[in-house]
């Protein structure tokens, strides 16, 4: 059996042509376009080449986007500052600040400050606080669950009392992927299991799961007898294992042994090309959705 791949990269062009035409509506109706702030401090060239990609997205979409760079040397105080001129600012609908900042900042008192009604990431502790309470409290689902959730829904993966295995608990994936899950609701209402590097017996748990989603960041951690024959695997995980000699560029590979997994699972997304596509997709559409909300409220 070779399961059906799902592709990130041809559901976020599907997703960013949707958002397209939304902003497009929303400007001919409202008179209002999305406003995007991403705050860059310091030369990271990986932060640059980030929020270079980020704005690149905005503006194919018709947002108003901003790119806001500061010098390393800037004060934690004149950062705060900074944030609260955006939080302010109606024409901004969602605030980024890329990390890592420098030594002498607080990243968490600086992603603290972001109104968390502009907190398009979702990582406020006011939208991780909704995320738990789930339905209409929810504004912004952080960005690369959101784009696991929205892979499994958009691949027909049935998620109602389907068991899902969630490898990893990070803050950033396996938590919030895990909770979501399983709250009432599409492309949820699944009976969730989360495994990390104190659980007894991972592959038990792994073998049970109709879907299995993986973000350990541990190349090849899935051996492919774990999979349950037919099940949806999505696979997290992005590690470079080395580099090209022809193209010179970083080997990706996933937490799952793709080529052998594709023979056993139902559905798979592989990496490159899987879950990674998907996040920037999510921030877009968290910041449409942020700016309908502040139309609502007019
Ligand atoms: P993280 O913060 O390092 O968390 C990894 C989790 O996996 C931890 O909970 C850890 O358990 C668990 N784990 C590690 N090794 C394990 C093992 N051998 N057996 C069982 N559990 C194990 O990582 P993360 O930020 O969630 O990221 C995970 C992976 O996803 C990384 O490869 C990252 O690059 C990738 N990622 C991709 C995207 C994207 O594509 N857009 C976004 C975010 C992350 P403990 O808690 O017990 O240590």
């Amino acid at each position: 059996m070779t399961a059906d791949l799902i592709s990130g990269t041809e559901i976020r062009k599907t997703i960013l042509e949707e958002l397209k035409k939304e902003v497009a509506d929303m400007k001919a109706q409202h008179g209002t376009v999305p406003g995007l702030v991403t705050i860059l401090v310091g030369e990271n060239p990986a932060s640059q080449s980030y929020v270079r990609l980020k704005i690149k997205t905005a503006e194919e979409l018709g947002f108003k986007e901003i790119q806001d760079n500061q010098a390393d040397t800037i004060s934690e105080a004149d950062l705060l500052t900074l944030i609260d001129k955006y939080n302010n600012d109606p024409e901004i609908h969602g605030i980024l600040v890329q990390l890592p900042l420098p030594d002498h900042i607080d990243d968490k008192k600086v992603l603290n400050a972001i109104d968390p009604d502009k907190d398009v990431d979702g990582f406020h502790p006011v939208n991780v606080g909704r995320l738990m309470i789930g339905g209409s409290e929810v504004k912004f689902l952080p960005c690369t669950p959101a784009g696991i959730q929205e892979m499994i829904i958009r691949s027909g993966t049935e998620t109602s009392g389907a068991e899902v295995v969630v490898v990893g608990r990070s803050n950033i994936v396996g938590k919030p992927i895990a909770v979501m899950m399983a709250q009432k609701g599409e492309g949820a209402n699944a009976t969730t299991t989360i495994v990390h590097t104190r659980t007894k017996d991972l592959e038990g748990h792994c073998k049970r799961a109709d879907i299995l989603i993986v973000a350990a960041g541990v190349p090849g951690l899935v051996k492919p007898e774990w999979i349950k024959p037919g099940a949806t695997v999505i696979d997290v995980g992005v590690n470079r294992v080395g580099t090209s000699e022809k193209t010179g560029k970083a080997i990706l590979k996933g937490d799952v042994d793709f080529d052998k997994a594709k023979e056993i699972a139902g559905k798979i997304t592989p990496v490159p090309g899987g879950v990674g596509p998907m996040t920037i997709a999510m921030l877009m559409k968290n910041t449409v959705q942020s700016a309908k909300f502040a139309i609502e409220a007019k």
